[in-house]
């Protein structure tokens, strides 16, 4: 992919539940993504789905400065159970001046190590899917959005 192209696409790190949903639909929205993922058989798996799937270890600088991390403006860490990796991963993305860093986090005090490190925007996805039925099952929804 051209680096001017890079600019405008989003990097994904993780294709568990939610960065593989995430990664799909933003592609679906009509932007352009790239995924990377350590696992072989998920790499594999998202390769028809996805455009451009890379296998490879995000908590690595050097891989990912090979992999042109660096010319992308936005980056999601979806990386949660692995707290190490997701801190590593989204240290790297900053370390490599990506000027918008979106990372997941699992608990607060992930989430206050994501913001100390200076991760952009930090999301609790279960956090937010657990507010977001509470209010869809009292019919409070329209208060929530
Ligand atoms: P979800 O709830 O979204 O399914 P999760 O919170 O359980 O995911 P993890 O299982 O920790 O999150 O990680 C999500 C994905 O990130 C996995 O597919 C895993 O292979 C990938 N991953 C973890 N560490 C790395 C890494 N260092 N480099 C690249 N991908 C990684």
């Amino acid at each position: 992919m051209a680096s001017r192209n890079r600019e405008d696409a989003v990097l994904v790190i993780g294709l568990g539940r939610f960065g593989g949903t995430l990664a799909q639909t933003l592609q679906e929205l009509g932007h352009r993504v790239v995924a990377v993922d350590r696992n072989h058989d998920l790499v594999q798996q998202w390769s028809g789905q996805i455009t451009h799937v890379i296998e490879a270890d995000a908590t690595s600088e050097v891989v990912m400065r090979q992999l042109g991390a660096h010319e992308f403006r936005r980056a999601v860490v979806a990386i949660g159970t692995e707290i190490e990796a997701s801190v590593l991963a989204t240290g790297v993305l900053l370390d490599l001046a990506v000027p918008e860093v979106w990372s997941k986090a699992i608990t607060r005090e992930h989430g206050r190590i994501l913001e100390r490190i200076g991760a952009n925007h930090v999301v609790y996805p279960e956090r937010d899917a657990g507010e977001r039925v509470a209010h869809l099952m009292t019919g409070r929804l329209i208060d929530f959005l």
